[in-house]
């Protein structure tokens, strides 16, 4: 029935797997959907079904993403103008605190196979471990966790003049609340505050520098680096002037200059004055060997021998982290907050709180690399400039690039390469921006992102119920899930995965349209609204 079509003709017509893609987006399914392989131990029967991506990135999957970034925004705002503290009596080990605890079993040991290889992926594997972390912390659990570096490295006695100096700030006892104070007995205002990098030298509109030459390239990217570490700080300082637990939802963006700044939404109200002298008497000293002047470049660089880095001349071998460490007499550098410090109050649920919310949570569905992007020469110009300085610096104690400094980083081994870091440190995508953009304190909203997940399937539910549907939880004792090897012959390649999930939407929608009509309501715009399927 087809006629015959020249190649070119063929050629422009969609693809397939686009359209079906399409498709998937514009019904809000996932576009790139992993199979499980479901057993039914009673019939025998065996199934694919399709799994959403989750990823949080629109241009790799627009409705995971989406849902992604709607999540933290319910997130936020629960969290940001609570009126009662949220419920932290310890429960006992859910299951999915033994799922998470396994799962951080495997990436440690994963991670202490990656790190003695030398493999790339160790400080992927190490930022994978600290979320694991995170999570748990968010289920509520409490005390420390193994070090995913295993026991055995000797812990150094450091002298006393190491120690963070205190601010010179005024000091309170941390009282056991989160919850600020209450004003005219209903008011309760919480705070909006951005906090910027210091200056590096002037720039332009566009965040490139006036005198490219004059503005402090070591200084921006030593910064960058350890940005997080200052942001901690900042908080610990915090509590401590106001007395209290403050609680944060937090998100880390760059400006135009590329410096990294923070965006929180802090539950509470502080005076602006008192924020901005804990900003100005922050500070994060970084007590790592000094590291000023490289020693070694090109292809002049330190060589493995006998289980060490020697000089590549006098193979004399390079002083260890430890021993540099040692010789350190003051910090290899300070960071501190940019004078300017941003503060506005918002009251719970107002228009202006909306706003702020969608400010914070704007570019969460874009990668760094898609924030950063140069659009001129000059930009291009700077980002490359910047970039060439964070290859030099080095980021955490086990960093390669210690090496060109003359020092062995931790955990050096045979496959080591002197210089080469696989960090997203040293990326020139991301600039030096941290992987993790969202930052929440642990009594932010008493809830962890799997429980705001419930919370939103239980307002579909609930929906449902409204218009006469009920969807049972169909029963799964009798079902066993596993994730399908790659190289299965059987799996359904992805296209049929979209298809059933594409078909299940429409039918589900189809349900719920004619439930509304049937109670007098008429149904949404199916493209403009779309109720997540739970
Ligand atoms: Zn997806
Ligand atoms: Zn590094």
């Amino acid at each position: 029935m087809n006629e015959h079509q020249t190649r070119a003709a063929r050629m422009q017509q969609p693809l397939a797997t686009d359209v079906i893609a399409a498709t998937a987006e514009q019904h809000g399914v996932c576009v790139r959907p992993f199979a499980m392989e479901v057993g039914d131990l009673d019939t025998g029967e065996l199934r694919y079904i399709p799994i959403p991506c989750g990823s949080t990135v629109e241009s790799q999957c627009g409705p995971c993403a989406r849902k992604a970034r709607a999540l933290r925004m319910a997130q936020c705002r629960e969290g940001w103008h609570l009126t009662e503290e949220p419920d932290f009596v310890p429960d006992e080990p859910s299951a999915d605190h033994t799922a998470l605890l396994e799962l951080r079993a495997d990436l440690v040991a994963a991670y202490q196979e990656a790190s003695t290889a030398g493999a790339g992926e160790a400080d992927e594997l190490l930022d994978e471990i600290r979320s694991v972390d995170a999570e748990l912390r968010q289920l509520g659990m409490r005390g420390r966790l193994p070090s995913p570096e295993g026991p055995g490295r000797r812990t150094v006695k450091r002298s006393t003049k190491r120690r963070q100096d205190a601010p010179e700030l005024p000091r309170r006892r941390v009282e056991n609340r989160t919850l600020g104070r209450e004003f005219a007995g209903r008011y309760r205002p919480s705070m909006f505050v951005t906090l910027t990098c210091d200056s590096y030298g002037r720039v332009r509109d566009d965040g490139t520098p006036v005198d490219p030459r004059a503005y402090d390239y070591r200084r921006a990217a030593r910064d960058a680096v350890h940005f997080a570490a200052l942001v901690d700080r900042w908080w610990q300082n915090l509590r401590r002037v106001v007395g209290w637990d403050v609680q944060y939802f937090a998100t880390v963006e760059p400006q135009k200059r590329v410096a990294p700044h923070l965006h929180a939404a802090i539950r509470g109200s502080v005076p602006h004055e008192v924020l901005r002298q804990v900003t100005a008497a922050t500070y994060h000293q970084v007590w790592w060997p000094a590291h000023e002047e490289l020693v070694y470049a090109g292809d002049r660089v330190p060589v493995w021998e006998e289980g060490r880095f020697v000089d590549p001349d006098s193979r004399r071998p390079l002083p260890t982290w430890d021993e540099a460490l040692d010789e350190a007499g003051e910090p290899a550098h300070v960071v501190t907050f940019g004078q300017q410090v941003h503060s506005k109050g918002i009251l719970g649920g107002s228009e202006e709180a909306g706003r702020h919310i969608g400010y914070l949570t704007k570019y969460l569905t874009k990668s760094t690399g898609e924030v950063i992007e140069a659009a001129t020469d000059r930009q291009r110009t700077h980002h490359d400039r910047l970039h060439d300085e964070l290859r030099i610096t080095p980021c955490s104690p086990r960093c390669a690039v210690w090496l060109l400094y003359g020092i062995q980083p931790l955990g050096v081994n045979a496959r080591t390469h002197p210089g080469r870091c696989k960090s997203r440190a040293h990326r020139r995508t991301t600039l030096g921006l941290p992987g993790r953009r969202v930052l929440v304190s642990r009594k932010w909203s008493g809830k962890t992102l799997a429980d705001h997940r419930a919370d939103r399937k239980a307002f579909v539910m609930a929906a449902l119920a409204e218009v006469g549907i009920s969807k049972p939880e169909p029963d799964r004792s009798r079902l066993v899930w596993q994730k399908v090897q790659p190289g299965d012959p059987h799996q359904p390649p992805r296209d049929h995965l979209l298809m059933h999930a594409i078909a299940e939407r429409i039918k589900w929608r189809a349900e719920y349209d004619k439930a509304l009509l049937a109670a007098g309501r008429p149904p949404p715009d199916p493209l403009a609204t779309r109720p997540a399927a739970a």
